[in-house]
């Protein structure tokens, strides 16, 4: 028997819920100057376990300490700790900052990440992950917020919303989902959906609390929690959008990557 597992009704669902979500939030469009990837890995991993204004001050902090990403590479570990405190665990991240820093200069004789433009999607997931401290969902960013590709980050944010509404079905981890939406995200949506279901899941379908009675996508949620809906709603206006930290990594004024 044919159920929801089956792929294409996957990718059918998914289409509507790309649409609703459109609807309701509207179409977010990628600004035209991009970071680059060098920048982009540092921000992202920056953004680990903090909310996205405390990482952009961190973020913002180090550049305006350094001129270029070979100062913060040579630079006293004590001090690059002083510049990011304000992102949450300042020690582990200025360690992890500074390896990748050194590993890559290491391989490209320079501190940058320009080359990955060439390689193709599996080629910089398989380079960026082979950092360490850099993950899946880290790799997937720089895919997408910096090198513009069609690629759909999976945080545990955006698995917790795919997995309640059945979108990833078995899937238990950010990992797993990352791979079974990448056959069905629909094409050219990958920027648009997954800006739109951070956005979604930091106003009403919260880890804790979800406000199903305003849930545009409630006859789509399969989640056993969902809160019944006593009467039909209206859907309130969700278009007030957050500050979204990886649409705000400044573009280099730098040479290009900051590179020395
Ligand atoms: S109905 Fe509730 S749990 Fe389901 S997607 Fe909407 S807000 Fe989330």
């Amino acid at each position: 028997m044919k159920g929801i597992h089956d792929r294409k009704a996957l990718r059918r669902k998914t289409r509507r819920v790309v649409a609703i979500l459109e609807q309701t939030l509207g179409v977010p469009r990628q600004k035209k100057g991009l970071p680059n990837p060098l920048d982009m890995l540092i921000a992202t991993i920056l953004s680990q376990n903090t909310n996205d204004k405390n990482s952009h001050r961190a973020y913002t902090s180090l550049r305006k300490k350094y001129r270029t990403w070979g100062e913060v590479a040579r630079a006293p570990k004590r001090s690059v700790i002083s510049a990011i405190e304000s992102g949450g665990m300042a020690n582990q991240k200025a360690s992890r900052i500074q390896e990748v820093l050194y590993v890559l200069h290491q391989h490209y004789r320079r501190y940058t990440l320009f080359p990955l433009k060439r390689k193709n999607n599996d080629e910089v997931l398989s380079e960026l992950t082979s950092l360490k401290g850099v993950g899946v969902k880290t790799a997937a960013c720089v895919l997408l917020f910096s090198l513009r590709r069609d690629v759909f980050p999976v945080d545990t944010h955006v698995h917790r919303v795919c997995s309640r509404l059945g979108l990833a079905p078995g899937c238990r981890t950010p990992e797993q989902t990352f791979d079974a939406m990448k056959s069905i995200v629909p094409r050219r949506k990958a920027y648009s959906f997954h800006t739109n279901l951070i956005r979604f899941g930091r106003k009403l379908c919260r880890a804790h609390n979800p406000d199903c009675g305003f849930c545009p996508l409630y006859d789509e949620c399969t989640f056993r929690g969902k809160i019944r809906r006593l009467n039909k709603r209206k859907t309130r206006s969700l278009a007030d959008h957050d500050f979204m930290l990886l649409d705000n990594v400044r573009v280099s004024r730098l040479q290009p990557g900051g590179i020395e």
